[in-house]
């Protein structure tokens, strides 16, 4: 095989495709616009699900080494009431290999491993059919023609306008994130609150998840129903008794309003949101569901790139899983003109499953951040095994 590839973007997608290709004896190279490894902070614990991520992995060569990394004790799930009482309690067996979470840094550093990354190479622009192939502008002003360009650079991903004009729309949900560091130390009873895994407590249009990551960080996720431009008019978008608008860089400001946003709530549950650090902003976007494109040959698209969807454990997966899948494609291609019918092929498999999968999520996030919390918790009675 000597086809010119580009993978465009060095997340989960980008690298499991790489990484399965280089296992395949096919070392291809990763254009990604971070400027190093750990220009920010990698994110939280994702649960890798047997069927999706954990069968990347396998095809990467790579499930050992997860395993030994994994925690299968944080599938524990908890669900308090707003009053603190506990709802549920969901404990993992030892032998439980389902879901088990890992820290997003240690995986990609797992799938990093031998992998060529250009960091710092930003692609600005994709043009498809050119004389010599795809041309791939980058912001650093070089540009480079490939036969096949992997877009998986992510939500708002520079490949996908040369296959799509879709993008992506607000769902109606905002996530603030912060964290806790040195839990079982620091703050002893909220480690206890949270337990082995995750702790939810689900009101009115409102919820607080916490996730304990390795070596006692715990990521806290406030969630609520807003419109998008929600900070700039408290007393008018969220009935919260305030006239300035929300500085999102203040860290006190945001605290101080979501403390007034989840008022009543249990004590024990706002000192999450009382010793949390730094608070990031996140509102939640997603592609249409099921979205598709007409096939382009020499481009296509993986993961959040092809269809972002509400984040409910399944986006990783999937991005990993199409990764792989992509890979094995593109190495058992049986020559050079084979290429553009394999992925031809991997498009319409991926579309099935995604858009399946963006079904159940889009639904489930309606469930979860509802007028009725009750919703919340049947939705997690149909999902988690007895
Ligand atoms: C709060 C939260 C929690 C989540 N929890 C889970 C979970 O528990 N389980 C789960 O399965 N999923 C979860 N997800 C979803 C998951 O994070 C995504 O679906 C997944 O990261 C998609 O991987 P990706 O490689 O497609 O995109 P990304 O992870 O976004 O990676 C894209 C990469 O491309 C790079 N890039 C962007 N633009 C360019 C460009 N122009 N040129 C070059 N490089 C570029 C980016 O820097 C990045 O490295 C969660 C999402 C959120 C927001």
């Amino acid at each position: 095989m000597r086809h010119r590839i580009a993978v465009i973007g060095g997340g989960l997608a980008g690298l499991t495709f790489a990484r399965v290709l280089h296992r395949h004896g096919h070392p291809v190279t990763v254009l990604e616009r971070d400027p190093s490894p750990d220009a920010r902070p990698p994110g939280g614990t994702l649960d890798l699900h047997e069927k999706l991520g954990q069968l990347a992995l396998d095809k990467a060569g790579l499930l050992a080494r997860f395993q030994a990394l994994s925690r299968p004790e944080g599938q524990a799930m908890r669900i308090l009431a707003t009053d603190g009482t506990v709802l549920r309690d969901w404990q993992s067996r030892p032998d439980e290999s389902a879901n088990p979470e890992i820290d997003r840094g240690q995986l990609r550093d797992l799938l990093l491993g031998p992998l060529d990354v250009q960091w710092g190479r930003g692609a600005t622009e994709v043009v498809p059919g050119t004389r010599d192939g795809v041309l791939v502008r980058f912001a650093d002003g070089r540009q480079e023609t490939f036969d096949l360009v992997i877009g998986a650079d992510g939500a708002w991903s520079r490949v996908r306008p040369a296959l799509s004009p879709a993008t992506p729309h607000y769902t109606g949900v905002t996530l603030i994130e912060t964290s806790l560091d040195d839990v079982d130390t620091r703050h002893p009873g909220l480690a206890r609150l949270i337990g082995d895994g995750s702790m939810a407590v689900y009101g009115v249009n409102r919820a607080l998840v916490a996730q304990r990551n390795s070596g006692g960080h715990v990521k806290v996720y406030a969630q609520f129903r807003a419109p998008l431009d929600w900070h700039t008019d408290l007393d008018r978008h969220m009935g919260l008794n305030r006239r300035a608008g929300l500085d999102l860089a203040d860290a006190e400001a945001v605290r101080s309003s979501l403390l007034a946003l989840f008022d009543g709530w249990a004590a024990p549950v706002l000192d999450l949101l009382r010793h949390g650090t730094a608070f990031v902003h996140r509102p939640l976007y997603a592609l249409p569901v099921s979205h598709t494109w007409a096939h382009v040959p020499g481009v296509t698209l993986l993961g959040d790139a092809a269809h972002l969807m509400p984040p409910l454990g399944v986006g990783a997966n999937l991005a990993m899983l199409e990764g792989a899948e992509l890979a094995e494609s593109v190495a058992a291609a049986p020559g050079p003109g084979d290429l553009d019918e394999v992925v031809h092929a991997f498009e319409e498999q991926m579309w099935a499953r995604a858009g399946g999968w963006a079904k159940i999520t889009t639904a489930g996030l309606e469930r979860l951040v509802s007028p009725d919390p009750a919703e919340a918790l049947a939705l997690f009675d149909e999902v988690q095994p007895s």
